[in-house]
């Protein structure tokens, strides 16, 4: 046994359900008893220990108070461990391993976040091999040095950075991709270790930033939207901040009723975001004139930032900042490597 030790934070989703001997139907299993699903557990040479959220939830049900109970889990276990894996349902993993991302200031261990399309308790799992692989992951030494020293999303056979995936699949087990950013790793034979691709440690003391503000909103452009939908969101109580989903390189209609409105809510203090819906490639504002103008009234391109992304940064920015310069000016930096620069 080496003395690398990995704690497990396990919140729910499909991958923690098991048949009831009883009744037959779906129910989450204990993690004490895992070595009863995954007998490999007890030839991993490392100490690994389990917490469990009380009660375990489907991740469609995530909200922000989870990413900052797992974020104190992982501050108040730091020293303690060499790495951390959340099992975690797959609908929101990006959103959380984004906020996460942002929350855990100056981590320098991974945090491998994975789930499974099909539950542990069900023959054909991909479960097994994402846990057992995210564990590998978390463990990995350079010399002293983790291997991977930031958050991450391990599916299927791959290991992304975190704030660039996106769950593009509701039924593949290879359920994620990341269109603007390489991979980190990926399990075969071997664990492979992309290293130009992962972030270096910083050595400093792990802070988080754990006031969030959940005032933000989601607008996404479509051929047809209309001025009084707009104008609805536009006036939503306490809204803040707005990520604008627009097509292309940026693009949205130029109408002036919609660049008016957009205008009118800019003066009035909300601070828009432009977010492409593509999965791949990066906001170009100014580029096409169906971008020039929302340039010119005060929206602010997002560059390659996934919507997860950005959503879970406004939050963190948020709760911190009340200056729009300065939200602005946080935003549009890479805080992990989540936009180009
Ligand atoms: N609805 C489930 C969840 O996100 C799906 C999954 O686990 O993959 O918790």
């Amino acid at each position: 046994m080496t003395d690398t030790s990995i704690l497990v934070i396990y919140t729910g989703g499909t991958i923690g359900m098991v048949q009831d001997e009883q009744t037959g139907s779906l129910i989450p299993f204990d993690i004490e008893n895992i070595d009863e699903y995954i007998p490999e557990f007890r030839r991993l040479d490392y100490k690994i220990n389990a917490i469990s959220f009380d009660p375990l939830i489907d991740s469609s049900d995530i909200l922000p108070e989870q990413w900052l109970e797992m974020a104190e889990i992982i501050k108040s276990n730091y020293e303690e461990y060499d790495g951390f894996v959340i099992l975690h349902g797959s609908d929101t993993m990006s959103y959380t391993a984004s906020a996460l991302s942002f929350v855990l200031q100056n981590l320098n261990k991974p945090v491998i976040i994975t789930g499974s399309q099909l539950p542990l308790g069900v023959i054909r799992t991909d479960g097994r091999e994402n846990f057992i692989s995210a564990l590998e992951f978390a463990a990995a030494k350079d010399d002293e040095t983790p291997m991977v020293p930031e958050v991450c999303v391990f599916f299927e056979n791959k290991l992304y950075r975190g704030n660039r995936t996106y769950k593009y699949n509701a039924e593949n087990f290879n359920a994620f991709k990341s269109g603007n950013y390489p991979l980190l790793g990926e399990s075969g034979v071997k664990l492979k270790f992309y290293k130009e691709n992962i972030l270096k440690p910083n050595f400093k003391k792990l802070k988080l930033h754990n006031k969030l503000d959940s005032n933000v909103g989601i607008l996404k452009v479509f051929p047809g939207m209309q001025a009084s939908f707009v104008e609805a969101v536009l006036e939503a109580k306490n809204l803040r901040a707005l990520v604008l989903e627009t097509y292309g390189a940026g693009n949205a209609f130029t109408k002036p009723w919609f660049i008016s409105l957009l205008k009118q809510a800019i003066d009035n203090g909300l601070v828009i975001f432009n977010v492409s819906q593509c999965i791949g490639g990066s906001v170009e504002m100014g580029k096409y004139e169906t971008s020039r103008q929302m340039k010119e009234i005060g929206v602010i391109g997002a560059k390659d930032m996934t919507i997860s992304s950005a959503i879970a940064k406004l939050m963190v920015i948020l709760g911190e900042e009340k200056n729009n310069s300065k939200i602005v000016a946080r935003f549009i930096k890479s805080w992990v490597g989540e936009i180009s620069e």
